[in-house]
């Protein structure tokens, strides 16, 4: 096998490139800076317009791509530099440490459970999702293996009581751990994987292509606004999908963070901050599709629940999206035409009173929620600034990779032989990020040398 490519951003585009890529024959890294592949999708509830489950979607694939002889993946890890050489970039990856030998760890999660500290989760944190310093990325991830949250090691987390903090010896200087609770549970499963000394790898590759699938992310909420930060029962699109997910941190109860009731009357801010000082100065397309999944979703778990969309201008673009806004109306959501001012919470009860001028009639009204759900938009990856700068590639005014041309060359970009799809190029539902992916990996294998 002589030919080979890179792909950056093991989401739903990076595994679909790679897939196809794959079937032509020639070797496939895919690169993941994360711990899993799975990107964005791995962890939603359901996937609009059809709302099958996203994971039960995903998971098949993220195996299959795994299985492929010539797939290899790599997760915890960076592209740190790329030069051209002999029609072929010459690629410099670092693997970060996970802490753990992914060869050894069967995800038999002893260590996660024997480990005594547990952390808010980046995502999930403000809805209650805890995670152990030693964690798996989700259940399906891929590799199924565990990792450890460097801060751990060499008594960084000595306050919260990690086991390891009373040590006085720099981790990375030993080869046998007497104290760390996880090292001891992984031996008593007959294994040996917690390698608390282990140390980033270079990993030099040479590929005649490269495609940039970097996705998204969900966009912070500008300060206080709408009371998030300031009220419990305020939260993101994002917390929301992980609210009613079986696999999230409420096992898909739709319950208040505040007292772990169960909400009645809900209500969703679509473009929560567009336009402001420190908000989104564009529109990310799937956030009314997103706000409207979410609805049908918490009819299906209790119909008895109000759920009312306050909205601007109302996306439904694709396939199928018109008939599956019809549905949410015939399920009894109320889409309001509305631009809410502000948000007030009772300090007893913890409910919200959202005020609003509706746009219909001019006219300022009030209404009391139990949850506020904000729809924040879709931003670049953080990391697509460090990147662009090692592939020598521009990004746009918003951060996301700049196309060679929006109409004719959408996927190409101003460097030969690199290109782009999925959340990369702007935000992006999963169907579109699907075709992106096919369309670009077809480039990626054609591509001949690069000057
Ligand atoms: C709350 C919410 C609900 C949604 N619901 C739906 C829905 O129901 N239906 C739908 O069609 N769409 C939905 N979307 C949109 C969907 O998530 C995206 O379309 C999809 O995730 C895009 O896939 P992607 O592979 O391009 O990006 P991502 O899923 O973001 O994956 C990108 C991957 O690249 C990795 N990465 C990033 N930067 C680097 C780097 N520098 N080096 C290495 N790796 C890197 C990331 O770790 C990640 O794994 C939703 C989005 C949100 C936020």
């Amino acid at each position: 096998m002589t030919e080979s490519i890179l792909i950056i951003g093991g989401g739903i585009a990076g595994i679909n490139c790679a897939l196809n890529a794959s079937k032509y024959g020639i070797q496939v890294y895919l690169v993941d800076d994360t711990p899993s592949i799975g990107g964005m999708m791995a962890r939603l509830d359901k996937t609009f317009p059809t709302n099958d489950c996203s994971i039960c979607i995903e998971a098949p694939l993220m195996y299959e791509v795994n299985h492929q002889p010539n797939v290899e993946i790599l997760t915890n890890t960076e592209v740190r530099r790329v030069k051209k050489g002999n029609g072929l970039f010459k690629v410099r990856l670092v693997k970060r440490a996970r802490f753990v030998d992914e060869e050894k760890c069967t995800g038999c999660r002893a260590c996660v459970d024997a480990c005594p500290v547990s952390l808010p989760d980046q995502m999930d944190g403000k809805i209650g999702g805890m995670r152990k310093l030693i964690s798996i990325a989700f259940p399906q991830a891929v590799p199924n293996a565990v990792y450890i949250n460097p801060d751990c090691r060499f008594g960084k987390l000595r306050q919260k009581g990690a086991c390891v903090g009373g040590c006085v010896v720099d981790c990375s200087q030993c080869r046998e751990c007497p104290i760390a609770l996880c090292v001891a549970a992984c031996k008593k499963e007959g294994k040996d994987a917690v390698r608390l000394w282990q140390s980033n790898k270079n990993i030099d590759i040479e590929v005649k292509s490269i495609v940039v699938a970097t996705g998204i992310q969900d966009a912070p909420v500008p300060s206080a606004l709408y009371g998030y930060g300031l009220y419990d029962n305020v939260i993101t699109n994002t917390q929301f999908e992980r609210l009613m997910n079986a696999g999230g941190p409420t096992a898909g109860q739709i319950i208040r963070p505040s007292d772990q009731k169960h909400a009645h009357r809900i209500a969703w801010v679509q473009c929560a901050g567009r336009g402001l000082a420190n908000g989104l100065p564009y529109c990310s397309k799937v956030c009314c599709m997103i706000a409207t999944k979410q609805t049908i979703i918490t009819k299906e778990h209790d119909a008895s629940v109000e759920t009312t969309i306050f909205y601007n201008d109302l996306k439904a673009y694709g396939k199928g999206f018109w008939g599956f806004y019809q549905k949410a109306i015939e399920k009894g959501v109320r889409y309001v035409k509305a631009r809410p001012y502000d948000v007030f919470e009772d300090p007893i009860t913890k409910d919200l009173t959202i005020r609003y001028e509706d746009l219909m009639t001019g006219e300022l009204k009030k209404e009391e929620v139990e949850l506020l759900v904000l729809s924040t938009g879709l931003i670049p990856s953080d990391r697509n600034q460090s990147l662009a700068k090692v592939l020598n590639l521009e990004l746009d005014h918003l951060g996301f990779f700049k196309e060679k041309d929006p109409l004719f060359a959408p996927l190409e970009t101003n460097v030969e032989g690199i290109y782009l799809c999925g959340g990369a190029t702007g935000p992006i539902d999963i169907s579109e990020s699907v075709v992106q992916a096919s369309a670009a990996s077809m480039k990626a294998v054609l591509t001949k040398e690069v000057s």
